[in-house]
């Protein structure tokens, strides 16, 4: 087998073989295969796609070549819900305890921020104490003694994939389904879970823009994932806008609690209840209506908080943070965004708005930036709501004091007005089972 005949093959329409994705992904790995021409493959790959099974080998091909989880010695159900990554988006920290409150297992890793989107990792990092980086035997035990733990990645997992996401960074080849699927599957498979819900984000914050590239990403991770003998779910939800009002780690977590404690926003609670349903329904094997009575009761009788909070505990995070959030460390600085005109709030551009977070610390432009968890914006306001002159849209939180004009303009720029009452996007376009 040779590299440039299969480069050749993909650059004249045509199917490849599993051999031949098998062949391309172990010599990427062990260097015969260089970047210049793994970057020629990727690129006829983005132009002329690949078939459902070229995207199926391509994944077992990048899970096999690392380390898998081995779960097996954990009884119960084990779930697991990914995002294709937003802003403002702390679903996991809600669902998760939901979840594990009504006994399903969550062994999860989780990952960090990069670019617009955020990460549960620096998240969970931002409540001082907690440790992500539990050793094999602390991660297992944790989750055997209270169902539930959410570590960052760790081992030798999908070293191809870690490879060829570098790559694809560089040489603007993100942008394709297949690859996006084998990516995100891979990883989610190679971590061992049995249910695997996916919120696939759709709009302007997010990889796919529109609901038809959404559920077709959906479909092909859906698929993908029950190959591999998995339940599988996904659901298409919107990140045109922000999720919920917080954005920035800390102020992302205290959210969180909000919603557990009953109150927070409603379109967050909406997103993060539908996640929860669609995860207790299949673990369960139950249907959508009766496990949706299950996570409002988890809800309302407190059974999801203090499932939180022995959490959060149990990863060394302080239960006085979580119970009274003003303990959390406030930025040093706060700007107010003041509406200037009667009128509608008709879009908040979710890209721009992660983007102006990052600017004042709240997120990372490169892997090794550090952040500053108290960074972050606070939305007073939503799109669609009516505005008066005067009204605060927003207010942004930083420590670093000379970031707030650059941020503060990007943040502006993300928003448009109209006079008219702009027409309601929907939170969920579809499920995928
Ligand atoms: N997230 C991933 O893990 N991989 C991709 O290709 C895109 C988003």
């Amino acid at each position: 087998m040779n590299i440039i005949n299969i480069i050749n093959k993909k650059r004249t329409n045509q199917v490849l073989s599993q051999e031949e994705i098998n062949y391309v992904i172990e010599n990427y790995v062990n260097g015969e295969i260089k970047d210049y021409q793994m970057s020629s493959l990727l690129m006829a790959i983005v132009l002329n796609g690949m078939n459902l099974d070229e995207a199926y080998y391509l994944t077992c091909a990048m899970i096999n070549s690392g380390e898998t989880i081995d779960l097996s010695e954990i009884e119960g159900d084990i779930v697991d819900k990914h995002s294709t990554g937003g802003v403002g988006d702390k679903t996991t920290l809600i669902v998760a305890p939901i979840v594990a409150s009504l006994d399903c297992i969550i062994a999860k890793m989780s990952g960090r921020g990069l670019g617009h989107t955020g990460g549960t990792v620096d998240k969970l990092e931002s409540i001082e104490g907690f440790n992500t980086a539990l050793t094999n035997e602390e991660f297992f035990s944790q989750v055997k003694n209270t169902g539930i733990s959410v570590v960052g990645q760790t081992g030798n997992l999908t070293p191809a994939d870690k490879k060829l996401y570098a790559l694809r960074d560089v040489t603007a080849t993100v942008d394709s389904i297949p690859l996006i699927a084998s990516s995100i599957m891979s990883k989610k498979l190679a971590a061992g879970s049995h249910t695997i819900v996916l919120d696939v984000k759709c709009g302007s914050g997010a990889f796919m823009k529109t609901p038809e590239d959404a559920k077709l990403l959906a479909e092909e991770m859906v698929k993908i994932g029950k190959n591999n003998g998995r339940n599988m779910s996904a659901i298409i939800t919107d990140m045109n806008s922000p999720l919920g009002k917080n954005i920035g780690n800390s102020l992302e977590v205290t959210e969180a609690i909000e919603i557990l404690k009953g109150s927070g926003s409603e379109d967050l609670k909406f997103v993060a209840k539908t996640l929860a349903t669609e995860i207790v329904a299949l673990s369960r094997n139950i249907s959508t209506k009766e496990a949706s009575v299950l996570v409002d009761n988890a809800l309302s009788s407190g059974k999801a908080y203090e499932k939180f909070k022995e959490w959060i505990v149990a990863q060394g995070g302080k239960s006085e943070w979580i119970e009274n959030p003003n303990l959390f460390p406030k930025a040093q600085y706060k700007e107010d965004i003041l509406a200037e005109n009667d009128c509608y709030i008709c879009s908040m551009n979710a890209e721009e708005i992660g983007v102006s977070s990052v600017i004042f610390g709240a997120g990372r432009e490169k892997k090794d930036d550090t952040i500053d968890f108290s960074a972050g914006i606070v939305l007073n306001k939503k799109s669609g709501d009516k505005v008066s002159t005067g009204d605060i849209i927003a207010t942004l939180y930083t420590s670093n004091k000379d970031s707030l004009k650059s941020a503060k303009e990007k943040f502006l720029s993300a928003i448009e007005y109209s006079y008219k009452k702009p027409e309601e996007i929907p939170l969920i376009y579809e499920i995928v089972r």
